[in-house]
């Protein structure tokens, strides 16, 4: 098990299950990516790791319905390949089955783990389990991958049949499910070398009964998707994410949801179902052109001279830009480890064209600071507010932060949830305090500078920068 921490619908431990007479199912705290990691207090590890223990308990469950000898979870922790295939030859499996990944790195490491399994007589095979259509599953008439979202997601609705999310009936063959070897525990959270974050005080439960609490939230909500899905201060979206990137949630199950309540004529899940489109699209960026794990989609757009800014950059991270909708974003995601879509966009759009700063340090931010950090789709999101990447928002439009927040926050209820300092600073300057005259900074006890503060840009100013910046491109058009 990788990032498919369930035991329902699962198409690796579905074929395992039918195939072989008993099987062990495992997972690996990879020293690999939690050394590298830059805190101890990872809310990705807790939640992953609440997250395992659950799956343990349900794979028990799973072969206690079944009358199965065991169940349960092998956990390791250690450097992955090592761990997989010393446990593959300590327990004689006759192959090693697993989801299929598709970010280099894991390609990488997969070849890897598969060649040294070879090389100990044990087979190797991985399932699409992790997106709905994958790699080049989607092509265009002349056999080649999109590159623009809207005809790849006509294709792709078109290729989603009942085939496509027919779930797998993992619970038929549980009756396979081997007893754990003696011995095998599940390690703390501190052996792992990790503490405790905020996470049990936010709204995130964990394992695949927090993804059904979730899912079941949003179901009755899934109609009003497409009016209130850009508006933080409103419970509009679905909060699923993680639960999609740990695999907690099967892909499969959520969509043929969407796509029953579409084919009703729901618009709110027609919505739902192109987001899930969105999801499947960068990964198969990615997995077609892996150069833009490092670079831009369109490699004339790595000749943009991004500046170094550090103070600039400082204030962005630290929430102090004076832009109070951008400001209250951070605010999101350094308490909860999770950004508004909406919002997503507008700080990438403010860090890299207000502030003229590489996408690349923005997106490396988010890759430490979110929950749900997808590389395909963080790196899609990216690329696509500077405008470098497949299908990006032109150059030349540029989000107007203060714009975006009268339009998508209009009374600041999600600007004050996360700025309680601006809480009595009226409606109508709640997004740009900075335009306040000296009596009206008075009235409501504010002081610019002090409690909150100055922009550390002009707009206007910055825009025609960027303007400038991108028009110097040879081929930007400008
Ligand atoms: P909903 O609106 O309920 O959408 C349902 C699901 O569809 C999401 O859970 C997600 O799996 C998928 N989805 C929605 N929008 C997108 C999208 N634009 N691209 C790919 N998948 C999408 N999403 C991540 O999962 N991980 C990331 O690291 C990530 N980084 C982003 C960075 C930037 C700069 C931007 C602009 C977007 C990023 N997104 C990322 C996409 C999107 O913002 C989140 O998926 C969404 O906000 C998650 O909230 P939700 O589950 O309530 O979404």
């Amino acid at each position: 098990m990788r990032r498919d921490l369930r035991c329902d619908d699962h198409a690796a431990l579905y074929h395992a299950l039918r195939r072989f007479e008993r099987v062990y199912c495992a997972f690996v705290f990879d020293t690999g990516i939690l050394e590298a990691l830059p805190s101890r207090e990872d809310r990705r590890v807790e939640f992953i790791h609440a997250s395992v223990l659950a799956l343990d308990d349900g794979l028990r469950q799973l072969a206690a319905c079944s009358g199965a000898p065991g169940g349960g979870l092998i956990v390791r922790h250690g450097p992955s390949q090592e761990c997989i295939v010393q446990l593959a030859c300590s327990l004689g499996v006759q192959e090693v089955l697993a989801n299929r990944d598709y970010e280099p790195e894991a390609i990488a490491r997969d070849r890897r783990i598969a060649e040294a399994l070879r090389t100990a007589g044990i087979a190797f095979s991985d399932y699409k389990d992790q997106v709905l259509l994958e790699c080049d599953e989607v092509l265009t008439g002349q056999g080649r991958p999109y590159s623009v979202f809207t005809p790849y997601k006509r294709a792709w609705l078109q290729k989603l049949d009942a085939f496509q999310l027919r779930p797998y009936p993992v619970e038929r063959y549980a009756r396979h499910l081997a007893a754990l070897p003696a011995g095998e525990r599940l390690p703390p959270l501190a052996e792992l070398g990790f503490v405790p974050t905020n996470l049990g005080a936010l709204p995130l439960p964990a394992g695949m009964h927090g993804a059904r609490q979730l899912l079941q939230d949003f179901l009755p909500r899934m109609a009003a998707y497409k009016e209130a899905r850009d508006y933080p201060g409103r419970r509009g979206v679905s909060y699923l994410s993680v639960h999609l990137r740990f695999g907690t949630l099967s892909i499969r199950q959520v969509a043929a949801l969407a796509v029953q309540q579409a084919a009703q004529g729901c618009e709110g899940a027609q919505v739902w179902l192109s987001e899930l489109a969105w999801r499947d699209f960068y990964s198969m960026v990615l997995w077609h052109h892996p150069h833009v794990v490092a670079q831009s989609f369109r490699p004339a757009y790595d000749g943009i001279q991004w500046d170094e800014a550090p103070e600039l950059w400082q204030a962005w991270c630290d929430a102090r830009t004076g832009y109070p909708l951008v400001d209250a974003a951070m605010r999101q995601l350094h308490e909860t480890g999770y950004m508004h879509n909406r919002l997503r966009m507008v700080v990438a759009s403010f860090l890299t064209k207000d502030l003229g700063i590489d996408w690349r340090r923005g997106e490396r931010y988010f890759a430490e600071h979110l929950n749900d950090y997808d590389l395909a789709a963080n790196n899609g999101g990216w690329q696509w507010a500077a405008s470098t990447g497949c299908d990006a928002q032109p150059w030349f439009r540029i989000f107007n932060p203060v714009m975006q927040s009268q339009k998508f926050d209009p009374q600041g209820r999600f600007i004050r949830r996360y700025l309680p300092e601006l809480d009595r600073v009226p409606d109508k300057h709640i997004h740009f305090p900075a335009a306040m005259k000296p009596a009206e900074l008075q009235a409501c006890g504010l002081q610019l500078g002090v409690d909150y503060p100055i922009p550390v840009v002009d707009h206007a100013k910055a825009r025609q920068r960027t303007l400038m910046r991108f028009s110097l491109v040879p081929q930007s058009g400008g």
